[in-house]
């Protein structure tokens, strides 16, 4: 690891190797440090949706944070499935182009999903024109984007991983790290036994990203949530090729080319508990999660949970990723707050991040940490 980098970042899920490989393939010296293995936050443990909208689709963003907002995260959205399918050319992500299905279950969320298609282009389905499994049951109808599809959320890591090390970035794992001081005008920071000296830091380190405020630095109001999936077989296999979302993102599926069975969300049958960056998954969201998948197929004639697992997220109060320069510190970034979808948006944030961090254009200014008085 160079001891005098331009740039170190701190962190290595998918929003730290997004921002080392765009900065690294920038021409700049990266040093990069994880406290455990890369991918062994929410990144090595999610569902690998790779969805262009958040939680709340287009319209519903459009009309309660503005048009502005709306687009942004789109973008993110939009540059994020280009550099999926630019790395799928490359290397094994197991990335599956099916587009995705996105059921409304109240007439709000039809509303908000039938403006979106209208706004976008996208494809609204009555009722009746769900697919089967999902027509019939008690959804108003479906929202699908063809660009959307899915990822094995591990080897797309990897892949950006091995491109930011190809580019010169040394990472390092398993390693503790210091809060940044501010020495003159670089940064020190002190990893394992070495002291670095960086002339930018990013931080990535998702909900725990507040922790390494430099001293005198706003806090970053992170709150993390913990988000449970169950792995299931169905019989028979569910015929879905496309990862469902509904809800609001508070219920989600995904059949795997194995046909296992992925599913995930019910946080908000968790409540408070759910606050939390314990990583173990809880019973009131299990059970939930069980009682979902009996919803969802009551037919089968067997649906037997084979894994369950949790990670955590990180949340803001606005609902928008923070990615840009840290308030207050020059020379410092942050990428974190990704809201549940940073597989979706992580990889055109990042590169936005490490383009301002390198002195071009700024990130864009709806996602700037400083704002809301953040
Ligand atoms: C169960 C589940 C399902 C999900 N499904 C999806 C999905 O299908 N699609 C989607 O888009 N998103 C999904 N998400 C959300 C997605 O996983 C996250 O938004 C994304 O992984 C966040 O990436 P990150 O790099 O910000 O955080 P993380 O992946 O959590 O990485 C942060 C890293 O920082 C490290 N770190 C912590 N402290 C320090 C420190 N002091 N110094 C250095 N490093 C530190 C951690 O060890 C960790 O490796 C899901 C999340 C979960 C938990």
């Amino acid at each position: 690891m160079p001891a005098r980098p331009d740039v170190l970042v701190l962190g290595a899920g998918i929003a730290g190797a997004a921002v080392a490989r765009a900065a690294a393939q920038r021409g700049a010296t990266v040093a990069w440090v994880d406290v455990r293995r890369a991918g062994e936050g929410a990144t090595g443990r999610n569902a690998g949706f790779i969805l262009a909208d958040g939680a709340d689709p287009y319209a519903r963003v459009a009309q309660s944070q503005g048009r502005d907002v709306a687009d942004a995260l789109r973008a993110a959205g939009l540059a994020t499935r280009e550099a999926v399918r630019d790395l799928a050319r490359h290397h094994d992500i197991g990335w599956v182009p099916s587009g995705s299905l996105r059921l409304a279950v109240d007439p709000d969320e039809a509303a908000d999903l039938e403006a979106t298609a209208d706004a976008l282009g996208l494809t609204w389905l009555a009722a009746d024109r769900l697919p089967a499994p999902w027509r019939g049951g008690p959804w108003l109808g479906g929202l699908v984007d063809d660009g959307d599809g899915a990822v094995d959320p591990l080897h797309l890591l990897d892949a950006v991983v091995a491109e930011a090390r190809r580019a010169g970035a040394a990472l390092s794992e398993g390693v503790r790290v210091t809060r940044p001081e501010r020495d003159g005008t670089r940064w020190r920071v002190v990893v394992g036994e070495r002291v670095i000296e960086p002339a930018i830091v990013v931080v990535t380190a998702s909900h725990a990203s507040g922790a390494l405020a430099p001293a005198g630095t706003a806090d970053l109001r992170l709150t993390a949530w913990r988000a449970q999936m169950l792995a299931a077989r169905v019989k028979p296999t569910p015929r879905a090729p496309r990862p469902v979302y509904a809800r609001g993102g508070h219920d989600y599926l995904r059949v795997l080319s194995t046909g296992t069975v992925l599913l995930g969300g019910q946080r908000d049958e968790g409540g408070d508990e759910e606050r939390t960056t314990d990583e173990t998954p809880g019973p009131a969201v299990q059970r939930a999660l069980e009682r979902l998948l009996a919803r969802w197929f009551p037919h089968a004639q067997r649906r037997k949970v084979i894994a369950r697992w949790a990670g955590t997220m990180a949340f803001t109060p606005d609902g928008l990723p923070l990615a840009g320069a840290w308030p207050g510190a020059d020379g410092l970034y942050v990428l974190a707050g990704l809201m549940g979808h940073g597989m979706g948006w992580g990889l055109g944030l990042g590169a936005a991040v490490a383009e301002a961090a390198l002195g071009g254009a700024p990130a864009p200014a709806v996602f700037a940490p400083a704002r809301g008085g953040v």
